[in-house]
């Protein structure tokens, strides 16, 4: 069967509308239409060195690059997506999502040394319930277009109680839902790591687990996401 009719097949079969507008007219491989891609604020962070999410990781982690793809603003359509994601069972999101970003990576020297890609885990408990982890989706689009490996064993995101914490130790890592572990050094050893995750804030996830990866001898660290809240 011709890959054509094949396609209006699956589209008449599994009809999928746009995330963004709800029109029909897209692609069977994406969910979101050409003009609702284009209307997400990129933020061109990934071909500068110098942007404010590098800015912010300065004197709290030595990171080799870091950026994000899109601007996130309240009630837009990134917001929307962001939240089907993560609430809503739309793992797909990710994917697409990570595509876009992925790209842009995968366009830019500065990110040209990246040898694997991590996705921020979830604790045990968090992956249950999704079903899924966002940042996996994310990195798993990212590499269908930017051909490198997503290592999903190798972090470990634990639960942590007030008991079991020592008081003098209580440090801003355990502000968060967790800590981490590094399951498997040897994978990441010598290796430049890029770690992904959906949205920057405070960046604080991202530097305690960054602090983790850091801990494996001549690791280098670099850091990506969707979106970076203004
Ligand atoms: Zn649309």
């Amino acid at each position: 069967m011709p890959l054509t009719l094949l396609q209006d097949l699956r589209s008449l079969l599994f009809p999928h509308y746009c995330f963004g507008c709800g029109t029909d007219a897209l692609p069977y491989d994406t969910s979101l239409c050409a003009r609702c891609q284009l209307s997400l604020p990129e933020t061109g962070f990934f071909q500068q060195t110098d942007n404010p999410v590098a800015a912010s990781f300065i004197g709290r982690i030595p990171i080799v690059q870091a950026g994000a793809g899109y601007f996130y603003t309240k009630e837009s359509l990134l917001q929307e997506l962001l939240q089907q994601l993560k609430y809503k069972q739309q793992p797909v999101i990710g994917k697409v999502l990570g595509r876009y970003i992925g790209y842009m990576l995968a366009e830019s020297p500065l990110y040209a040394s990246i040898d694997v890609l991590l996705p921020l885990p979830l604790n045990a408990k968090k992956l249950h319930i999704r079903g899924y982890n966002q940042a996996a989706e994310i990195c798993t689009g990212i590499s269908e277009v930017w051909q490198k490996p997503v290592l999903t064993h190798v972090l470990e995101r634990t639960m942590h109680t007030e008991t079991q914490t020592n008081k003098n130790r209580l440090s801003r890592w355990q502000n968060m839902q967790g800590s981490f572990r590094v399951w498997d050094t040897a994978a990441i050893q010598g290796k430049h790591v890029l770690l992904v995750d959906d949205v920057i804030t405070t960046g604080a996830t991202l530097e305690a687990c960054g602090e983790i990866i850091l801990a494996v001898p001549d690791t280098q660290l670099s850091i990506a996401a969707v979106a970076w809240t203004i």
